[in-house]
């Protein structure tokens, strides 16, 4: 088993904890609205033809692949390599691991994005030993020409943007399905690809190893599974690790709350009066970033803490009541719905510009905007104007879905976390001696987090500070961590 610089402990087993995703029945929420980086740059309306019905072959003749045009694969290896530059983390990973190749023998069975970013996850499996066979988790987010670049480079993928459903689960199903190849290992990013095997081909599992998942709906589906007995093989929660909710929620969103606005209204933020709904991980960001411009933020919360916490960062606490006919902007980051009802809509003021950085849909209550009396005005990709019946508008983005997922592009060092913290939750259960994990999920273990933070850090040129002998016994901790409890809140 590859051991990374220093010991790798055994994983924590994560508390039950009920997702905040709804799932859905046929295709997955997260099929149609997860996280992606970049749409793709090349138009998947150049030709009509299904890449179903083309016959296509790479520069080596091989047609184990189904993407939109082989042809592109030049351009997308271009697209890749510009990733690259952004996440050295797996660019050192496959350094440091070259020797031992820890995945050789694994056969990964993958469904996500397929975007510049997971190509690079992608060819670091591939380089550290493993194969793969690659589906998207979402219809519209794959990248037609990275898909062919790594088509070209021989990895099995079958992903275009645009897939119909159909077209999803059969990408899906030629990832599983294959004569003379079992998959060891499942990465699965909104629990589709672990539904369809556990649905349609069960003995895939006496083979699999473990699976690791990445979002908050898939991971849900692995603990009802695991609560009704059904888990037969480990799996691994990177959604929960401290890397990734602080990376995603916090500074992404700190980021992606100015872009995804600016881009949709070119509203200027100095002096404006914004209210921030939640002051969760996902709020501190948003508030952060507004403050930081000179809006003047205010924040609603339930939580005494959270608002205590928004008080000491020098934000006023309110209702939401109390100031909706006096901002100019309302941001809701709760993960609860019906946090702005049509009450507030009809008090807003003229130009009141409303969106949502928390739960898909549910946060604004969008369906009471839908009546005879107000009238809908697209003005632009994702922007639209309600008119109320005395000429008010309220522009809402993003038909009240995630602001940042619809208008802005998540950035690539922060899939680089994430990527980073997959490819090793695939390295240590695929080499995990028997035993060590059950047919439960786990959590990843503090030290495996501060070893993905650790592969980052040289990115800033920072130096870390090592504990003397002294220091470390003082602590009562080991010199190479971890060097936090399980229960520290960062
Ligand atoms: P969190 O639990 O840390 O914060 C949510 C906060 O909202 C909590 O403090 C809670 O007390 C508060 N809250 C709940 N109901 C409220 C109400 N009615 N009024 C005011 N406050 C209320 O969660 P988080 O990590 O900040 O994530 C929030 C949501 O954002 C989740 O749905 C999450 O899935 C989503 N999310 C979005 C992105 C993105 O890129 N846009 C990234 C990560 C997470």
């Amino acid at each position: 088993q590859i051991q990374f610089a220093d010991d790798m402990q055994e994983f924590t087993k994560f508390p039950t904890k009920t997702g905040r995703r709804s799932l859905s029945r046929s295709i997955s929420q997260s099929s149609t609205d997860s996280y992606s980086s970049a749409a793709s740059y090349t138009d998947s309306s150049d030709d009509e033809v299904s890449p179903r019905e083309k016959q296509q072959t790479n520069s080596k003749g091989s047609s184990n692949f189904c993407v939109k045009n082989i042809k592109q694969a030049e351009f997308g290896r271009r697209e890749i390599e510009i990733a690259e530059q952004d996440m050295s983390a797996l660019i050192s990973l496959r350094k440091r691991a070259q020797g031992e190749k820890p995945l050789a023998g694994a056969k990964i069975v993958g469904c996500t994005h397929i975007t510049a970013q997971t190509a690079v996850l992608i060819e670091t499996l591939c380089a550290l030993g493993a194969q793969c066979r690659w589906s998207a988790c979402n219809i519209y987010s794959t990248q037609n020409e990275v898909a062919a670049a790594l088509a070209e480079a021989g990895v099995a993928v079958f992903a275009w943007k645009g897939e119909s459903e159909d077209d999803f689960w059969w990408c899906i199903d030629r990832c599983v399905n294959v004569d003379g190849w079992q998959a060891n290992m499942i990465l699965d990013d909104g629990g589709d690809l672990t539904h369809w095997v556990y649905k349609k081909y069960p003995s895939v599992f006496k083979k699999i190893r473990g699976i690791v998942e990445e979002s908050v709906t898939g991971v849900h589906r692995l603990y009802q599974l695991s609560k009704a007995g059904k888990l037969c093989v480990p799996a691994m929660n990177v959604n929960d690790s401290v890397t990734k909710q602080k990376f995603d929620n916090l500074y992404c969103c700190r980021e992606s709350i100015l872009d995804g606005l600016k881009r949709t209204t070119d509203v200027m933020f100095g002096g404006k009066q914004v209210v921030v709904c939640g002051y969760g991980e996902v709020g501190k960001g948003c508030c952060a970033a507004l403050k930081a411009l000179g809006a003047i933020v205010y924040v609603t919360e339930i939580d005494p803490i959270c608002a205590l916490q928004a008080c000491m960062d020098g934000f006023r606490v309110v209702k939401l009541s109390e100031v909706i006919r006096q901002v100019d902007v309302v941001i809701t980051c709760t993960g609860n719905k019906n946090v702005v009802t049509r009450e507030h809509l009809d008090r807003m003021k003229n130009s009141c510009i409303v969106c949502n950085m928390g739960h898909s849909n549910t946060e604004i209550d969008v369906t009471s905007l839908r009546m005879p009396e107000l009238t809908w005005e697209r003005v632009r990709s994702q922007v639209d104007h309600v008119i109320w019946p005395d000429g008010k508008r309220v522009v809402l983005l993003a038909e009240g879905r995630l602001l940042n997922l619809s208008c802005s592009t998540v950035p690539t060092f922060v899939l680089s976390i994430t990527a980073t913290t997959q490819a090793l939750a695939l390295i240590e259960l695929y080499n995990a001696p028997e035993g060590r994990y059950k047919q439960d999920v786990y959590l990843l273990p503090k030290k495996m987090d501060e070893y993905v933070a650790s592969l980052h850090l040289p990115s800033f040129d920072a130096h870390l500070t090592e504990l003397t002998d002294d220091q470390a016994k003082y602590l009562g901790l080991n010199k190479n961590g971890p060097f936090k409890p399980n229960y520290y809140r960062y």
